[in-house]
């Protein structure tokens, strides 16, 4: 059974302007704003303003248009923020073995400062 978007969520709130945000840059379709629990030097969110929970949504239900977008945000923010030389990490979590907090999608942007290795080794269960 597929899970519905839920309208209270954070991100949400914030695309209706209900909550504030520290917007780094908008398009008719995307939003870059600051992580408020940042975990490196720079940690962007990029969040498309339509409704979709997560990449598997997204893939089904955006137009080519907000992929396209989305992506080109993605590397405007890193442009503007003056990490694509040094390099960054974009991630995305999606539902439960993602640990998906927020149910609406939204790409991470880390960099300004070495990253480390991808994720730690986890034990295979
Ligand atoms: P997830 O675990 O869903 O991939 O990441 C959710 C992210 O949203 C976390 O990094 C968290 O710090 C961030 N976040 C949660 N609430 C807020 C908020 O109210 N404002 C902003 N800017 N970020 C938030």
């Amino acid at each position: 059974m597929s899970e519905n978007y839920d309208p209270n969520n954070i991100f949400a709130k914030i695309l209706r302007n209900e909550i504030p945000c520290d917007k780094v840059y908008e398009t008719n379709y995307s939003i870059a704003f600051r992580d408020i629990n940042a975990r490196a030097k720079c940690h962007i969110l990029i969040v498309p303003k339509k409704a979709y929970i997560s990449l598997n949504d997204f893939s089904l239900k955006a137009s080519n248009e907000e992929k396209v977008d989305i992506f080109n945000v993605i590397s405007w923010a890193a442009e503007n923020a003056n990490i694509k030389e040094s390099g960054y990490r974009v991630l995305t979590n999606v539902g439960e073995h993602g640990h998906q907090e927020v149910k609406h999608l939204h790409f991470h942007l880390l960099g300004g400062q070495p990253l480390g290795g991808m994720i730690k080794k986890l034990d295979i269960i």
